[in-house]
């Protein structure tokens, strides 16, 4: 879970605000863009529930258990919201995000102590909201996906990020994978124009991000409005933001196998400040459980793209989501998997067990595979996994490469950075936050890599 990014420049801040964060980095950004909305409104952050005059669950509905975390949370928000009052303190609960907007009814069934529910389109409607709360007796509920763009209507002021920095440029799926609920949750698939993107972008850097990440769902689907007229892919818009003094790193997440057009995956090896790192989800390494799932593309896809990455940018490390027990799903389909990722070779990926959507073609489908065999075909994959990931860890071991660096360390003298691969990085040493640095790395540990400053600071930008 990630907090809001502190709001800045508010003249009076009467009222605090906590924000709780689950789900993907889309998320993260969002939660970030509601503080933005409210700051003006005079809430500034604060992390404990206790203080809070309105608390926002910016949930996720990808799995299951990801939205029942949110109910009991909820359980606990009561109590806080009953001790408040009893203080004649008033707090308004909001339920954001994915569960919002996929179980708006039954989240104020569940809990009727909830004020606010708002689909991940509506959040740019917040202040009229909490206006409406605070007068209305029942909840206020949001979930439509209303004509307007939130993007035309969310402050341009951004507070600072820090030096690394989510920016979203696309949203929404139109390719209803089986399992899958984001095309009923975020919508249609939607590319924000480019000089809108652009404009946050500067903006960004001036407040201090040194490394951006583009975020969509979809993300290398983007096929935005340019200021030429025309209409730019990913790629393009990525070599404008190359461009953007301060912006020394980028990246994109989360891509789709049908989108790596070949303009995008030359661009790796042509833009220094892309960094050498795809998430690329595959899901399965069987054609038979891929057609199932209805990604639209067979493993084979998977290996050519893999191949032509690796070729432009030698360096370049991949990581991938998994979905293990997809209904139909034999012992067959599932070595194909291990195979795929034998063959392939990942620095890091996310596994999961499938865990049936309600409203998902997937969710009628026959075939259930057996919890007990889910849980140990999932463990066997996320072994080799667990193994790739520390053979691509150990691998990097003597090589002396730029971190950027985010913070302190966890131990006093040592700051705290992230290598080109996003692997957390810690060095003895003193170096500004933001700075890009030269290290060796020089061992790695379970979860992260130790490294010595080969200069204090670099000039990098
Ligand atoms: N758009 C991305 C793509 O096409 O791969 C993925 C988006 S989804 C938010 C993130 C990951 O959650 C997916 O890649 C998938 O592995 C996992 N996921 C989605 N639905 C799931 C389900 N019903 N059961 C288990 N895992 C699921
Ligand atoms: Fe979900 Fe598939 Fe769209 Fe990814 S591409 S968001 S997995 S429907």
């Amino acid at each position: 879970m990630a907090g809001p990014a502190p709001a800045q420049g508010q003249a009076r801040a009467t009222r605090k605000l906590l924000i709780r964060t689950w789900g993907c980095q889309m998320n993260v950004y969002d939660s970030g863009r509601m503080a933005d909305i409210l700051a003006p409104l005079g809430y500034a952050p604060t992390e404990s529930a206790e203080e809070a005059d309105m608390v926002i669950l910016n949930t996720c509905h990808i799995r299951e258990k990801a939205s029942e975390k949110v109910f009991s949370d909820l359980g606990r928000l009561r109590e806080t919201k009953k001790a408040r009052a009893a203080e004649g303190r008033q707090t308004v609960i909001a339920v954001a995000g994915c569960v919002a907007q996929a179980e708006g009814a039954e989240i104020t069934a569940r809990a009727p102590w909830v004020d606010i529910v708002l689909g991940p389109q509506t959040y740019h409607r917040l202040p009229e909201m909490v206006a409406r709360a605070s007068r209305a007796a029942g909840a206020v509920i949001e979930t439509d996906f209303p004509a307007e763009d939130k993007f035309d209507h969310l402050p341009e002021a951004r507070a600072p990020q820090g030096p690394v920095a989510f920016l979203t440029i696309q949203e929404g799926c139109d390719k209803f994978c089986s399992f899958c609920v984001v095309p009923y949750t975020r919508g249609a698939e939607f590319s924000r124009p480019a000089a809108a993107i652009l404009a946050e972008a500067r903006q960004l850097a001036a407040n201090g991000a040194r490394e951006i990440a583009l975020l969509g769902q979809n993300v290398n689907a983007w096929a935005g409005a340019s200021p030429d007229g025309n209409s730019w892919r990913l790629a393009r818009l990525l070599r404008e933001l190359a461009e953007i003094p301060g912006v020394a790193r980028l990246r994109y997440t989360t891509s789709h196998p049908r989108d790596m057009d070949d303009d995008l995956i030359a661009a790796h090896g042509e833009i220094p400040s892309l960094m050498p790192y795809l998430h690329l989800p595959v899901q399965s390494g069987s054609d038979r459980v891929l057609a199932a799932m209805n990604r639209g593309h067979k493993a084979d896809l998977y290996f050519r793209i893999a191949d032509r990455l690796r070729e432009a940018r030698p360096d370049l490390a991949l990581t991938s989501d998994f979905i293990v027990g997809h209904p139909g799903e034999t012992a067959a389909d599932f070595d194909a998997t291990m195979r795929l990722v034998e063959r392939i070779g990942f620095a890091g990926a996310y596994s999961f067990k499938y865990s049936a959507r309600p409203g998902t073609p997937a969710a009628s489908m026959a075939g259930l595979v057996p919890e007990a065999e889910k849980d140990s075909r999932l463990q066997t994959l996320q072994a080799l996994l667990r193994q790739q990931q520390d053979d691509f860890n150990r691998a990097c071991v003597g090589r002396v490469v730029d971190v950027l660096i985010t913070g302190t360390g966890r131990h006093p003298g040592q700051v705290a950075g992230r290598s080109p691969w996003l692997q957390p990085v810690h060095a003895t040493g003193a170096a500004p936050v933001g700075a890009v640095v030269p290290m060796t790395l020089e061992a790695a540990l379970p979860n992260s890599l130790s490294a010595n400053m080969v200069h204090e600071e670099s000039a990098a930008a």
